[in-house]
């Protein structure tokens, strides 16, 4: 295993996977927050705005954290979809876009954008090496680096 310490990287302009997702993302929190108000539940607002908002602005910075979120935190949310009985349209659309997010994260440019690009192989699927996922682990060749 070899360890390059920081490595600095220019994130370049967000590519386009990556816009879509941040559409996504956004239009999904205006449906269900809107759903959710018309419904009287403004803990589920409470809750999930937040967690929304700190994804956006990790997704904006191109942090891998963001990533790894904005995979996770759909099927989350499409769980709790699934599981509220709720078949409007609104909650069918939620379903749809919350499969955006992980899909157009996980494309490889995408992934360079996160920083999962490897430094010395450029495999574009590192792993997390702590809970912030400020150091990570190449997939393909064990190499760690910091960003
Ligand atoms: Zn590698």
């Amino acid at each position: 295993m070899t360890e390059l310490g920081v490595v600095r990287r220019d994130r370049g302009a967000m590519p386009a996977p990556v816009i879509l997702g941040l559409v996504a993302l956004c239009f999904y929190e205006v449906l269900s927050s809107g759903a959710s108000l018309l419904a009287g539940r403004f803990a589920s607002v409470v809750v999930s705005a937040p967690i929304a908002a700190l994804i956006l602005v990790g997704v904006l910075r191109g942090h891998a954290l963001a990533f790894r979120w904005g995979v996770i935190m759909p099927f989350v949310a499409l769980l709790a979809v699934a599981t509220s009985g709720d078949d409007t349209v609104i909650a069918m659309s939620c379903g749809v876009l919350l499969l955006a997010i992980p899909v157009s994260f996980s494309m490889p440019s995408s992934r360079r954008f996160f920083g999962l690009e490897c430094p010395r192989c450029h495999a574009t699927h590192a792993k997390p090496r702590d809970l912030f996922f400020n150091k990570r682990q190449c997939r393909a060749c064990d190499t760690t680096w910091l960003e």
